[in-house]
């Protein structure tokens, strides 16, 4: 039986968890909290039947007061445009709904993707998973034993990748004796999280998960969905730089979203934040094609010609990859940017 690493601060739970309980589930009382008249939008709030609101208060203390327009503000506020019925926008865009067992997803040869957690602390408006059967795919004890058995009996798999929902909505002891099980199979070498929660309740970051993956015979990799330099601030860039000191590589994929973050500024500003701390840039996204979110969408040639000017503008290792997922494909897909080789 693998040695279980004892939890430090537990008391941080509460913390995060009571952020957790007191996120803005009401579009009128976040409007009001930012002092922007509701009216306007009003009509659009039955998109919360389609997809329920949920904004935790640190983020919402990331966006600008009075400003209607905020980027921040734009990804989680349900809106009229959710209703559209437009073509080629689906309910399952990566053919996802059918997984081989509950909660887990063999999506890639030598990754396996678990479902940890249904639920996020955050609902985002674009979010490719808005009408995943997270209740089909939550797995229970049972579930959980045949997961593992599954992962333990492919020897091709080298890395877990912990998803949701988001995964950290899982509690640190939780997760402790998951990462204990994974741990004790000799083939995996790599345990990625693919987590937004530290972005929007930056408590969510213990020193305890800190110590659990940082001592973990598996390399911990973090990847934080991050669309916004706004999203980054002092704190949270301050709390990430000691899990990177820690061991914990950081990487960040974003989603390119119309009236949030489609301009070459604001991508750049995103890029020198995240290096600032500790986080390289690794995927922008094209939008998921998920019923819903078609007002978001940025077409193809904009992401190109945005790409190319981050190329000229960023060093490298600061330029994400722009890259689509298509449903049943084994890999993301690298967008060809078709860019011609400059004379000299
Ligand atoms: S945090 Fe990720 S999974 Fe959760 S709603 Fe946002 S995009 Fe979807």
């Amino acid at each position: 039986m693998p040695a279980i690493i004892p939890l430090k601060q537990g008391n941080l739970h509460i913390n995060w968890q009571k952020e957790l309980g007191q996120a803005f589930t009401s579009p009128e009382q976040l409007l009001g909290y930012l002092k922007i008249d509701a009216a306007p939008w009003q009509a659009g709030f039955a998109a919360r039947r389609l997809f329920p609101m949920r904004v935790p208060r640190p983020f919402a203390d990331k966006m600008v007061k009075g400003d209607a327009n905020d980027p921040l503000l734009r990804q989680v506020l349900p809106l009229g445009d959710e209703f559209a019925d437009v073509p080629g926008f689906v309910t399952d865009p990566l053919d996802e709904h059918d997984s081989a067992l509950p909660g887990l997803l063999h999506k890639y040869r030598s990754r396996v993707l678990l479902v940890v957690r249904g639920g996020c602390a955050i609902n985002c408006r674009y979010c490719f998973r808005r009408h995943f059967p997270y209740a089909e795919n939550s797995p229970d004890q049972a579930g959980w034993q045949a997961a593992l058995a599954y992962i333990a009996a492919h020897p091709e798999i080298n890395e877990v990748i912990l998803s949701g929902g988001d995964p950290l909505m899982a509690k640190d002891n939780h997760l402790a004796h998951l990462f204990a099980e994974l741990s004790a199979i000799p083939h995996l070498k790599r345990l990625r999280i693919h987590t937004r929660l530290p972005v929007v309740i930056p408590a969510r970051l213990t020193d305890g998960l800190r110590e659990l993956l940082s001592n973990s015979r598996l390399q911990a990799v973090m990847v934080l969905h991050i669309n916004h330099a706004n999203e980054l601030d002092d704190d949270l860039s301050q709390r990430l730089n000691s899990w990177r000191q820690a061991g914990i590589t950081l990487l960040n994929q974003s989603v390119l979203l119309a009236g949030v973050n489609d301009d070459a500024d604001t991508l750049c500003a995103l890029s020198e934040r995240l290096f600032s701390a500790g986080i390289l840039p690794y995927y922008l996204h094209q939008l998921d094609k998920v019923a819903g979110a078609a007002h978001f969408a940025v077409s193809d040639a904009k992401a190109k010609a945005l790409m190319a000017e981050l190329l000229a503008e960023l060093p490298g290792f600061l330029v994400p990859k722009l890259v689509r997922e298509i449903g049943g494909e084994a890999n993301k897909t690298p967008i060809d940017l078709g860019l011609e080789p400059t004379q000299s």
